[in-house]
């Protein structure tokens, strides 16, 4: 069988980053129109990917069955992050109301949290949920920094990252950061990963992706640093199913192995904000970046805690009967 070179979007930077991706792949742009994209979150029964126009105010929403893309919500509190809790719930970052919310099977949208010990969190960023159901998220200060993404506050504490657990109690899970940003599992959730973008804010400030051990339940342990970006800031990410992290960077999608040796690199023309695993299949890389959606299929699946035991073959089964 002959070999097929890349093309000149992919870059292979360690010979495991080939079996990740495909040679005959396409980088497809999805859709252009909006001022600042991220926050994508996909609805595997629906086929449809969600994600925040962060300055306009909105939640738009692609098809995958047919393309189209539509508002979804507006105004959107000036949603950021999202993504599905266990049971297929939409849980949102919210600058304007400087809040994370659940969006319930009824439509209904209800504050799961907004304060901690008394004072407003700043403007919730990213999020994502453990398989026990606990929600983590952090909590940077971008959407209260102005009006464009939110709306200039005064902020009333630290930048951290936060945990909810079942119970319903908010606990501060990490406050050594500038920008806590993106944050995402290893597949057996004995790893979390989290993002410093604190460079925003300061010109030699973290860069940066941490990793700490996960313990008893929401206890954080060590927090070394993972990966540094070279190009541009790691705002959001999502690991596949073997731990590989694939993360948004100035260039592209850089895509990181557990020993944090980066394997490679797909570049996007605009920079990118965040990434997200949806498809039949699970092995669709959507990615918001700036203006604009953009996707690629990968030789991976994306690693989530709902429905990933379902494997491709009962889908199609499923689908006939
Ligand atoms: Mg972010």
């Amino acid at each position: 069988m002959p070999i097929m070179p890349h093309p000149d979007w992919l870059v292979i930077e360690d010979e495991r980053f080939s079996s990740l991706v495909l040679p005959n792949g396409q980088l497809d742009s999805l859709w252009r129109g909006g001022r600042w994209c991220e926050g994508p979150a996909y609805f595997a029964a629906g086929r449809y990917l969600l994600w925040s126009d962060i300055p306009n105010d909105r939640i738009m929403r692609y098809d995958e069955n047919d393309g189209h893309v539509s508002i979804f919500r507006q105004s959107s509190a000036f949603s950021n992050g999202q993504t599905l809790d266990r049971e297929g719930r939409l849980v949102t970052c919210e600058h304007g109301s400087r809040s994370v919310t659940r969006t319930e099977h009824n439509g209904r949208i209800n504050t799961l949290a907004d304060t901690y010990e008394g004072s407003r969190l700043n403007s919730p960023n990213d999020v994502t949920v453990r398989s026990d159901g606990s929600i983590w998220f952090t909590d940077p200060s971008y959407g209260i920094d102005s009006d464009y993404e939110g709306g200039l506050r005064t902020s009333e504490m630290g930048c951290h990252v936060y945990c909810l657990t079942v119970d319903g109690q908010l606990h501060r899970v990490a406050e050594d950061f500038e920008k806590p940003n993106g944050l995402a599992f290893s597949p057996d959730e004995a790893w979390l990963y989290v993002s410093d973008t604190g460079a925003t804010h300061r010109a030699d400030g973290p860069r940066h992706i941490r990793r700490f051990r996960v313990e008893e339940s929401h206890r954080l342990v060590g927090g070394e640093i993972f990966a540094v970006s070279d190009c541009g800031l790691f705002d959001g990410f999502r690991l596949d199913v073997a731990g590989n992290l694939w993360t948004s960077a100035g260039d592209g999608v850089h895509c990181y192995a557990p020993d944090g040796k980066r394997l490679g690199r797909i570049l996007i023309p605009e920079t990118v904000a965040n990434v997200c695993f949806g498809g039949v299949s699970r092995n669709r890389l959507y990615v918001c970046a700036t203006t604009s959606l953009y996707a690629v299929t990968l030789n991976t699946r994306g690693h989530h805690v709902i429905g990933e035991a379902i494997a491709p073959s009962e889908i199609r089964t499923a689908s006939r009967t």
